[in-house]
């Protein structure tokens, strides 16, 4: 993905330096991070189910959060769009758990970093094939914060029906796979539509997985590059001027992965 970046001219890439603690303690607790970094400086072990730590993941999740913050002060700061080439995903983290390969929060880690830099509402796009039911549970109550998903449904973590509106800022889109790319998208953006209807963000962030690609082995939905760079374009004509950050979720073919990443990177440029 970044080899297919450096290539790109519409791309430049940054490194970020390492975030501190303080913008991850907004969203997650102090136990729960220092259960993280002593697992971690111990070699690594298992945290949940199917998420595991090495002796390196502290370090990532540092680096993850600063590549973030990075990101988002860069968007925010008027000097264009951008994107956070992250892993761990973190859209399934919840404040004291990860789990589903995520261990922190980092699009609402960078949502509450935009808001305390004066970015008030804030519009988070989940178009990964799984629901981000950490992303839900920790904005469902506030609505300063809009959250719409589209996911694979019945599927991995289980949550993520229609009828969970939070306090009327949740717009869930849980659709069955193998349908034609064009029925995704459409229903993926009527949402898009319905939760920019008389609300206006002063960023939008997006968890941009590209597991909902065809061929993923995590998922069954069909998109191709294509048609994340047409969201990408739809995203900045629905509210014109306002700052996109996409943050990496999953996504588990590298080269499909790129292939998404680099054309919703163009449309981002
Ligand atoms: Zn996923």
């Amino acid at each position: 993905m970044l080899a297919r970046l450096r290539t790109q001219p519409s791309a430049e890439l940054r490194e970020a330096k390492p975030a501190t603690l303080e913008p991850l303690l907004a969203v997650h607790t102090q136990s729960y991070l220092d259960n993280l970094k002593s697992i971690s400086a111990r070699g690594g072990g298992l945290l949940f189910l199917d998420t595991i730590l090495n002796g390196h993941s502290w370090e990532a999740v540092l680096g993850g959060t600063g590549a973030v913050l990075s990101a988002v002060d860069h968007a925010v700061s008027g000097r264009g769009n951008s994107f956070a080439a992250v892993r761990p995903p973190g859209h399934h983290a919840l404040a004291g758990r990860g789990m589903g390969f995520c261990l922190v929060n980092n699009v609402v880690v960078a949502a509450r970093q935009a808001q305390r830099d004066g970015r008030g509402r804030v519009l988070i796009i989940d178009w990964d094939v799984h629901h981000g039911n950490g992303t839900q549970a920790l904005v469902e109550a506030d609505p300063s914060i809009r959250y719409v998903s589209l996911h694979q449904s019945p599927w991995y973590p289980g949550t993520g029906t229609a009828a969970e509106r939070g306090v009327g800022n949740v717009f869930n889109v849980p659709r069955s796979p193998g349908q034609p790319p064009a029925f995704y998208v459409g229903d993926l953006w009527a949402a898009v539509v319905a939760a920019t209807t008389d609300w206006s963000p002063d960023l939008i962030l997006v968890s941009a997985g590209f597991d909902a690609m065809a061929g993923d082995p995590l998922g069954g939905f069909t998109l191709e590059p294509e048609h994340y760079a047409d969201l990408t374009t739809r995203l900045r004509e629905r509210v014109p001027g306002c700052p996109i950050v996409g943050l990496l979720e999953g996504g588990y073919i590298p080269d499909r992965l790129a292939a998404g990443v680099s054309a919703h990177v163009r449309a981002l440029a």
